[in-house]
């Protein structure tokens, strides 16, 4: 049970995903590609990249990319403290690059939005197997699918989630125990990319999270 608290989502109007609106902050990375899934599941999907383009969004999703680079564009374009706010009230999704973006902690000085309680280590996987495929079990997905069938996890030059503190759960590891998604309440982080696969399992439940963080916020 870990889509939030308080779970009568099909009430309110805001349960169809055609009402609600996505942000995918387009400052560098696989934003497209997250674009395309959200059009593909009928949601109005908006590139983010002024603080004013944040304003009316339901949830936003942090794509991959270079975690440095995102976190210095988001200083410039002076988006560090409205996605701050943002986050505290919405829910977001970090994948990869966004999910080193969404932690309190990643060893290293970058600008992060500290909002979640996991700490990574970036390019955990080091040169030799920078990326790989691998089928992963994800049980919270049997939320949104009735078909348990393994995700399949793409990692690209992935970080990993360390540890995670406070109310944060895990949602996947790999076969070693090591940590690749994690959730804390309205806030989501994969280590690997979903939005690169046919799969809009992970999509859908960040959706359903969506919809619970604004039920929450009512
Ligand atoms: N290696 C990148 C970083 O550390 C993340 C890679 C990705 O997002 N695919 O920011």
């Amino acid at each position: 049970m870990l889509i939030g608290a308080g779970e009568s989502l099909s009430q309110s109007g805001s349960s169809k995903n055609q009402e609600l609106t996505i942000g995918v902050l387009a400052l560098q990375g696989s934003f497209a590609e997250h674009m395309a899934v959200l059009e593909k599941l009928g949601v109005q999907a908006r590139e983010v990249r002024l603080r004013s383009d944040l304003d009316g969004l339901d949830g936003l999703i942090i794509p991959g990319g270079e975690s440095t680079t995102i976190g210095k564009l988001a200083v410039d374009f002076d988006l560090l403290e409205q996605l701050r706010v943002f986050g505290r009230e919405r829910a977001v999704w970090g994948t990869c690059a966004g999910a080193i973006f969404l932690s309190k902690d990643a060893r290293r000085d970058q600008p992060l939005l500290e909002l979640m309680d996991i700490t990574v280590e970036r390019n955990a996987f080091g040169r030799q197997i920078a990326s790989f495929e691998t089928e992963l079990d994800i049980p919270a997905l049997e939320q949104v699918s009735e078909h348990e069938k393994p995700f399949h996890g793409i990692f690209i030059r992935a970080p990993l989630i360390d540890s995670v503190e406070g109310d944060t759960q895990v949602l996947a590891a790999l076969e070693d125990g090591r940590i690749v998604a994690a959730q804390q309440g309205n806030l989501l982080a994969t280590a690997f990319h979903p939005e690169l696969t046919e799969d809009d399992r992970v999509h859908r439940y960040f959706l359903k999270m969506v919809k619970a963080a604004l039920e929450q916020d009512q």
